[in-house]
């Protein structure tokens, strides 16, 4: 789909993957005016395909598209183009269990412009990929590494919605974190490098004497639709969640830590690492996170009652 500045967007066609052409002095490239989207298409227990909340996706893009300065598709045209994306790959589409169809929309200011202003025209495109299990661990344990030298976002900039600018500075920190074993980083608040916020690309809980807590949104976290439904799902089970400043020296006796995102679902944290001290978790009394993660793939796979509507079948 294309859009001028200033115009709506007209509807898209769906063409075989390629590359897309753009000039060397197109915005995104030049000072990274664009934005990006993760969904998952999954099939339901009697194989129907289904997509989870697909509407949120195309709200964050809206309101990433406002600080941005960019035109975004409206929630009806972004969910049908997502829709026609996954009923043209439904055959790369496993079956219930096996993996899924990750479904990557990008709104890209794809004008030329040689000085520093929003982008003349703009492209939303969408791509697609079957996927298994985003960590190579599959189910196991996550081991993170809380960095305090690299930030992934700092107050007042674009850290809240999900700008690609947002993961070139997440890089070097997860080589670091990587080269040293661990599977992911643990970013922390840039102003005072005393509270958590989240991971590379999943949002950070934890869980203490059953209450549970989550970072506050400040402007600087992404607010993951698995977060937010998350949060719903564990009220619903009668657990206390608490979104507030959570500190880095409270992972030390919390009793669980979990991370929630598209791509990781709910997955449960076996270890921290902390200036060199390392903090294990017991896995075999990880009852929170498994509870919410049976609670969630329930609902995406159909088996558990999907009581808010949820589930968008196709
Ligand atoms: N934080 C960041 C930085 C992310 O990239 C993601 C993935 N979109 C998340 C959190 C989790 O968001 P969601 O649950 O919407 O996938």
């Amino acid at each position: 789909m294309k859009c001028s500045e200033g115009e709506n967007f007209t509807h898209g066609r769906l063409s075989r993957y390629g590359n897309i052409e753009l000039s060397p002095a197109a915005s995104v490239l030049n000072y990274g005016q664009g934005l990006l989207e993760g969904i998952k298409a999954l099939r339901g227990e009697n194989g129907q395909l289904c997509l989870f909340r697909p509407e949120q996706n195309a709200v964050r893009m809206q309101i990433g598209a406002e600080r941005l300065c960019m035109p975004a598709p409206s929630t009806e045209q972004f969910v049908d183009a997502v829709k026609e994306i996954a009923v043209a790959n439904r055959r790369w589409i496993p079956p219930t269990g096996k993996g899924s169809l990750y479904i990557r929309p990008l709104l890209l200011g794809c004008g030329a412009r040689l000085g520093l202003a929003p982008s003349p025209e703009y492209t939303f495109v969408i791509y697609a990929s079957p996927v298994g299990n985003y960590f190579k661990e599959g189910v196991a344990p996550l081991n993170l590494y809380v960095e305090d030298e690299y930030h992934r976002a700092s107050r007042g900039g674009a850290g809240c919605v999900k700008a690609i600018t947002n993961y070139s500075p997440v890089l070097k920190a997860q080589a670091k974190a990587k080269c040293r074993g661990f599977s992911d980083v643990l970013f922390l608040d840039s102003s005072n490098k005393t509270y958590i916020e989240e991971a590379s690309s999943s949002n950070i809980f934890i869980v203490k004497d059953n209450v549970i807590s989550t970072p506050a949104p400040t402007g600087t976290i992404l607010e993951g639709i698995t977060r937010k439904s998350i949060i719903e799902i564990a009220r619903d089970l009668g657990y206390q969640v608490d979104e507030r400043g959570v500190r880095v020296d409270e992972l030390d006796d919390a009793d669980e830590v979990f991370s929630t995102g598209t791509a990781v679902g709910v997955a449960a944290v076996g270890s921290i690492t902390y200036r060199d001290k390392r903090v294990n978790y017991n896995m075999d009394g990880q009852l929170v996170s498994q509870k919410l993660y049976s609670a969630l793939v329930g609902i995406q796979r159909g088996a558990v009652e999907d009581k808010r509507g949820w589930i968008v079948k196709i």
